[in-house]
C-alpha cells in the first residue's frame, strides 16, 4: 500500500459504528478506519488535522499500552496513524456514501484530516491453505457482563437487572429498535454452555449492533488460485470478508435467518450428514452457536480456572428468560485465559459504578478548574504510555480524599467503559481434507466420520477491537443515561413483552 498512490477503486465500504467508518482493501488484508462528525458539523470540522491525528495516536498508544496488557497481547491489534491524500478521502466519502445504512447517516465521515488507523483486516484471516467452504468471521459485541455490587448504586433494581436489558426497553421506548434483543451479557459471560449457548441464538434472533456475520468473497478462488497472478503470490488473503448478517435495518441486502442457515449447512455437512446431505436447521443453528461458544471458551488450557465473583447469585440476570433450573451442570466458570475472562476482568474495573464515581470525577475536575496546568500532569486527555498505566493501576483501597484516589478511580472507570464497549471478532477458517487426513489413515477416518457425529473441523483466531479511549468529559452524559434508563426501566420494565 502506497500512501501517495491511494486509489478508491482500491477501497470499499466494511461497515461503520457510532465514532467511525470503515473501508478495506480489494486485494489486501487491510483496513481503514477513519473519523466520524455529527453531520451538522460537516461544512465546519470540529478539529484540526493536527488534532485528529493526535486523536487517532492516542486511539493507538491506548490500545498498544494499555488495553493489551489488561486485555492480552494476543487478542490485540493496535495498527497505525497514517496521512491519506485529501483527494482519495474525498472521493472514498462519495463512493462508499449510498451504501450507508439510513440510521447511521447523522454522522458524516471526515474529509477535512486526510489521517486515518489501518489496521489489518480481521474479517480475512491468513490462508495457509484453499478451503472447500469460505472462511467465516463473526463479530460480537458482548455489552456488561456483570451486576454493580457497589454501595453506591441508589436503585436496587441496578443489582438485579443488568444494565444491557434495561437499555433495551429504553431503546424500544425510544424508537432506537423496533423490537427488543433477548440477549443478556450476563449469560454470555456466565462460562456455563448452556446458558452461553442461550445467549449467542438470542444475539442471532435479534443481531441489532451486537452480532455480525462476514464470509470471504471468491468461493471457488482459492481452491485454484490463479496460477501466474501476481497477487496471489503476493498475499493469501483473497478478497476480504462483506457483511452477510446483521441488523436488517442495515440494508436490504441482508439476509434473513433462514438464509443464513441455508448457507451455513455446507460447514456443517460431515459424518453422516455429507452421505444423505440431511440436517435441520436446527441442527446447523446448534452446531453453529456450539463452535462460537468453543472459540469464546477457548484459550490454551487451563480450563475451570475460577473467576473471583462473589457467589453466583449475583452473576445472574432476572431479565434474562434462561431458566436457571436448566442449569445441568452446576455452575461453570469462565477459563483464565479466554477472551470473555479478560474482558469482563476489565470492565470490573468499574468498581464503584457511575453514581459512585461521579463525586470523584467532580474532584477532579474541579482541581483542574483550580489548577489548569495540572490536565496535562495527570495525563486526562493521555498521552496513554506506561506512566498512565501505573497511575490507574496504583489505585489505593479507601478514598483518602486526595486527587490521586480520584484520578485513578476515573482512569480505572474510562478503561473498564472502553471494555464494555468493544468487539470480539472470531475467524473461522474450515480444516482443509488434507489436514483433517492428518489425523490417520483415509480409510480409518472416512469410516470414523461415517460413524461419529463429530463437531465439524475449524480452526479459530480471536481478536478484540474497537479500543478507544473514552473522553473524561464523557462520564457525564453517561451518569444522565444511566439514570433515565434506570426510570425508564422502572416506569415500562417488566410491562414490556
Ligand atoms: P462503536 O459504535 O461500536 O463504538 P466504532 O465507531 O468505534 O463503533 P468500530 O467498532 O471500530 O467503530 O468499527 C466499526 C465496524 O467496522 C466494526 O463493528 C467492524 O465490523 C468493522 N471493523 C472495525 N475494525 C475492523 C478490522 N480491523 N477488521 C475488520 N473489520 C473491522
Ligand atoms: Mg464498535
Ligand atoms: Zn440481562
Ligand atoms: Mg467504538
Amino acid at each position: 500500500m502506497e500512501l501517495d498512490k491511494m486509489d478508491e477503486n482500491d477501497w470499499k465500504y466494511h461497515g461503520e459504528g457510532n465514532k467511525s467508518l470503515v473501508v478495506s482493501h480489494v486485494q489486501l488484508s487491510r483496513v481503514l478506519r477513519l473519523l466520524k462528525y455529527p453531520a451538522e458539523d460537516s461544512e465546519n470540522p470540529p478539529q484540526t488535522a493536527e488534532q485528529a491525528f493526535r486523536q487517532i495516536q492516542n486511539i493507538v498508544d491506548f490500545s498498544s499500552n494499555v488495553m493489551s496488557s489488561l486485555l492480552g497481547e494476543k487478542f490485540i491489534h493496535s495498527g497505525e496513524v497514517v496521512k491519506l491524500p485529501l483527494e482519495f478521502v474525498r472521493q472514498l466519502s462519495i463512493k462508499v456514501q449510498h451504501q450507508r445504512p439510513a440510521w447511521r447517516c447523522d454522522k458524516v465521515m471526515d474529509i477535512y484530516s486526510g489521517c486515518a488507523l489501518c489496521l489489518p483486516n480481521l474479517t480475512s484471516p491468513p490462508l495457509h491453505q484453499p478451503t472447500h467452504t469460505p472462511p467465516l468471521c463473526i463479530e460480537i459485541k458482548p455489552k456488561c457482563g456483570f451486576l454493580p455490587s457497589s454501595k453506591h448504586v441508589s436503585k436496587d433494581i441496578k443489582a438485579k437487572v443488568c444494565r444491557f436489558c434495561m437499555h433495551q426497553h429504553y431503546k424500544v421506548a425510544n424508537g432506537k429498535w423496533k423490537r427488543r434483543s433477548l440477549y443478556c451479557p450476563l449469560d454470555l459471560f456466565s462460562g456455563n454452555r448452556q446458558r452461553m449457548h442461550f445467549a449467542i441464538r438470542h444475539l442471532i434472533e435479534e443481531p441489532q449492533n451486537n452480532f455480525k456475520i462476514f464470509k470471504m468473497r471468491g468461493g471457488n478462488a482459492y481452491i485454484q488460485p490463479l496460477i501466474g497472478n501476481s497477487q496471489a503470490s503476493t498475499n493469501n488473503f483473497p478478497s476480504s470478508g462483506q457483511c452477510i448478517y446483521s441488523s436488517k435495518e442495515g440494508s436490504d441486502e441482508l439476509m434473513d435467518l433462514n438464509s443464513l442457515l441455508h448457507q451455513l449447512r455446507p460447514y456443517f455437512l460431515h459424518g453422516i450428514n455429507r452421505i444423505n446431505s440431511h440436517m435441520t436447521n436446527k441442527a446447523v443453528l446448534n452446531e453453529f452457536i456450539q463452535v462460537l461458544v468453543n472459540a469464546l471458551l477457548g484459550g490454551g488450557g487451563d480450563e475451570g480456572v475460577v473467576t473471583d465473583r462473589q457467589g453466583e447469585g449475583r452473576s445472574f440476570c432476572e431479565a434474562s428468560l434462561f431458566n436457571k433450573e436448566r442449569i445441568r451442570n452446576g455452575s461453570q466458570c469462565l477459563p483464565s485465559d479466554s477472551v470473555l475472562f479478560r474482558i469482563l476482568q476489565t470492565q470490573m474495573l468499574d468498581t464503584l459504578d457511575i453514581e459512585g464515581l461521579y463525586p470523584l470525577y467532580r474532584r477532579v475536575e474541579q482541581y483542574m478548574q483550580d489548577f489548569p496546568k495540572e490536565r496535562t500532569h495527570l495525563q486526562i486527555d493521555g498521552p496513554y504510555n506506561e506512566a498512565f498505566l501505573e497511575k490507574l493501576q496504583k489505585s489505593l483501597a479507601e478514598d483518602d480524599g486526595s486527587v490521586e484516589y480520584a484520578v485513578a478511580k476515573v482512569h480505572q472507570y474510562r478503561v473498564a467503559m472502553t471494555a464494555k464497549d468493544c468487539s470480539i471478532m472470531i475467524a473461522l477458517v474450515p480444516r482443509t481434507e488434507e489436514e483433517d487426513d492428518d489425523e490417520g489413515l483415509p480409510s480409518q477416518r472416512r469410516l470414523r466420520d461415517f460413524m461419529s457425529s463429530r463437531p465439524p473441523a475449524f480452526s479459530y483466531s480471536v481478536s478484540i477491537l474497537d479500543l478507544d479511549p473514552k473522553p473524561f468529559d464523557s462520564i457525564t452524559s453517561q451518569l444522565r443515561l444511566d439514570q433515565k434508563i434506570v426510570s425508564c426501566y422502572l416506569r415500562t420494565g417488566g410491562a414490556l413483552p
